[in-house]
C-alpha cells in the first residue's frame, strides 16, 4: 500500500516547476491530486486540473469545493503558487508590493481559509507552504520577494499553532534556487545566461541548482504521516545555504 492511498491533495501552482513535481510525487505515492493553477493542467488518471487564481477569493473557494466534491474530501493542501520580484525598496512601488504580497501571502491565506472546513474532517490533515531561502538569507535585490517569503514562514508557524489541536499540521519548505521554468525565464533575460547560471550554481554551497523533485520530496515528507509529530518547521532544501 502506498503512503498516500485514499488521501486527497490540492496543489496550487501545480502546472509548472516545483508544483508540477509535487503533483507527480503525491500521485506516485497513491494520492488523488488536484493541480490548481492559472494555467490549464490536463486531467489524467488520479489528477484533476482546476483553473484557479489565488488572488481571487471566489475562484479559490470554487476550486477547493470542486476538488472536495469530486474526490470526496481534502487531506493535504500544498500552497506553492508564487511570483518573483526583483529590486531594492527603492525600485518597487506600492502597487507592485501589493501585487506580489497578494499572490505570495494572501494567496495562501485564501486557499487555507477555503480548505480548513475539509481539513478539519480529515483523519490526517496537513498544509505545506512553499516559502524560500530568501525568507532568511538576506539576498540582494530581492527586498519585496524576501519580505513575502518571510511572511510565509511566519504565517506557517502561526497557522501551526492555531490548527494543531484541530489535527492539522502546518509546515513550510524553503527551497534554494531551484531549476524550474521560473529560473529559465530569469536566465533568458540575462545578458549572459551561461554566466548567470554558473553564478546561481556557485551561490549554492553544493555547487548546483536544487531540483524540483528534491523540493517535492520534502513537501511529500511533511505532508505524510511520517511527519506526524512535526508542525511549524521551515525545512530548507538549499544545499546547506542557510548554515553559511
Ligand atoms: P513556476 O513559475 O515554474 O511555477 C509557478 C506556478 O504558479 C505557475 O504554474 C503559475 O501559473 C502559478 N501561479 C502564479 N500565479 C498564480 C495565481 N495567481 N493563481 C494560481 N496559480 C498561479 O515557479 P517555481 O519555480 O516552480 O516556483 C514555485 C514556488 O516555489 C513559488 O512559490 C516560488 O516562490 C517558490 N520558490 C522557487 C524557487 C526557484 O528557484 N525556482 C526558489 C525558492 C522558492
Amino acid at each position: 500500500m502506498a503512503e498516500f492511498d485514499g488521501r486527497v491533495a490540492a496543489v496550487t501552482g501545480g502546472a509548472s516547476g516545483i508544483g508540477a513535481a509535487v503533483v507527480a510525487a503525491l500521485r506516485e505515492r497513491g494520492a488523488r491530486v488536484a493541480a490548481l493553477d492559472l494555467r490549464p493542467v490536463p486531467d489524467a488518471d488520479g489528477v484533476l486540473g482546476v483553473r484557479a487564481d489565488v488572488t481571487d477569493d471566489a475562484s479559490v473557494r470554487e476550486a477547493i469545493d470542486a476538488v472536495a466534491d469530486r474526490f470526496g474530501g481534502l487531506d493535504v493542501l500544498v500552497n506553492n503558487a508564487g511570483i518573483g520580484a526583483q529590486g531594492t525598496v527603492a525600485d518597487n512601488d506600492d502597487a507592485e508590493w501589493l501585487r506580489v504580497l497578494d499572490v505570495n501571502v494572501l494567496g495562501m491565506v485564501r486557499t487555507a481559509r477555503a480548505a480548513l472546513p475539509y481539513l478539519r474532517r480529515s483523519s490526517s490533515a496537513a498544509i505545506v507552504n512553499v516559502g524560500s531561502i530568501a525568507a532568511t538569507a538576506g539576498l540582494p535585490q530581492r527586498a519585496l520577494y524576501s519580505a513575502s517569503k518571510g511572511a510565509v514562514l511566519a504565517l506557517s508557524r502561526a497557522m501551526a499553532a492555531d490548527h494543531l489541536r484541530e489535527g492539522i499540521r502546518v509546515n513550510c519548505v524553503n527551497p534554494g534556487t531551484a531549476d524550474t521554468p521560473w529560473i529559465g525565464r530569469l536566465l533568458d533575460r540575462a545578458d549572459d545566461p551561461e554566466a548567470e547560471r554558473a553564478a546561481l550554481c556557485a551561490r549554492q554551497p553544493h555547487g548546483r541548482l536544487v531540483s524540483p523533485e528534491e523540493v517535492a520530496h520534502a513537501v511529500v515528507y511533511l505532508a505524510s504521516p511520517l511527519a506526524g509529530s512535526t508542525s511549524g518547521v521551515g525545512l530548507a532544501v538549499d544545499g546547506g545555504m542557510q548554515d553559511l
